[in-house]
């Protein structure tokens, strides 16, 4: 594997500590797409809790934004790239596979790991198309493909896109198997850029 550190032009001030990580997989998993990655691109509506949908710009979420988008970055000349779909989506942390439900896109991925301090915690990886591999109860590696941005379904400014979310929940919580689920249950969803 290449050095994660000889990335070239890569923005290493990129917090919190595991979207450094993640990010940096990410590159290498989609060369050469990702080669001239230097920072993450969030319009309005793609960060935790906002409201506006930002492939409709105008209009808001039904729902404040449950997590995160990564859709575009910025390269190191300045423009605006793009994920393509099919992107590559590495998991973030060790973890067991508990449900694997239907969104508006594509398929959502619920992984739950050990995190010191709570009972349950858990990532949603939502706008996939999870590899054959990951099923329910699988146990998967961090680093590990989990799937790939799911496909454009009609063409528009909707663009293939990856959603994370990250919960807390006590042990007694069924992960969640919907996304009705997500937030129904007693599920904390916490901001994953303030990790
Ligand atoms: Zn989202």
């Amino acid at each position: 594997m290449k050095n994660l550190n000889n990335l070239p032009s890569f923005d290493k001030t990129i917090q919190p500590p595991w979207l450094m990580e993640f990010t940096q997989r990410l590159i290498l998993l989609n060369q050469p797409v990702m080669q001239d990655f230097r920072a993450w691109h969030f319009r309005p509506g793609m960060r935790f809790q906002e409201k506006e949908q930002w492939w409709q710009p105008g209009s808001s979420r039904p729902t404040p934004h449950e997590g995160v988008d990564f859709c575009c970055f910025e390269d190191k000349v300045g423009g605006l790239v793009y994920l393509r779909p099919e992107c590559r989506i590495p998991a973030l942390f060790k973890g067991r596979v508990t449900a694997l439900f239907d969104d508006f896109l594509g398929r959502s991925l619920y992984i739950v790991h050990k995190d010191n301090g709570h009972q349950q915690s858990g990532i949603i990886y939502a706008h996939i198309q999870p590899t054959p591999e990951i099923t329910v109860d699988r146990v998967v590696q961090a680093g590990e493909v989990v799937g790939v941005t799911a496909a454009q379904r009609r063409p528009g400014p909707l663009r293939p896109h990856l959603h994370l979310s990250m919960c807390h929940a006590a042990e007694s919580v069924p992960p969640p198997r919907d996304w009705q689920a997500v937030l129904r249950l007693p599920i904390e969803l916490i901001n994953p850029l303030s990790r």
